[in-house]
């Protein structure tokens, strides 16, 4: 993996400034995206939910649904978020 670009932990896209997460007290976290952890708290209990939600928001005509979620089966159980529960 590019130790250059940070990924998150949680969903696997890549990072930077405009997407890195924040600390109630505003420290930036730079394991997850605003997305996935925000005030404290991840937005997704469980890998299904992500998935799902990335499936049916994410998808492109290039890269359909089912690829999405094969995609993210494989990927999601090496983040260490996932590996952690
Ligand atoms: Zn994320």
């Amino acid at each position: 993996m590019d130790n250059n670009q940070p990924i998150c932990q949680c969903c696997g896209m890549p990072l930077d400034e405009t997407t890195f997460s924040t600390e109630p007290d505003g420290t930036v976290n730079k394991e997850y995206c605003k997305w996935c952890y925000a005030d404290g708290k991840f937005t997704y209990d469980d890998m299904e939910t992500l998935i799902n939600f990335c499936a049916e928001h994410m998808a492109t005509e290039e890269f359909p649904a089912e690829q999405m979620r094969a995609y993210m089966s494989e990927m999601l159980p090496k983040l260490k978020h996932w590996k952690e529960i």
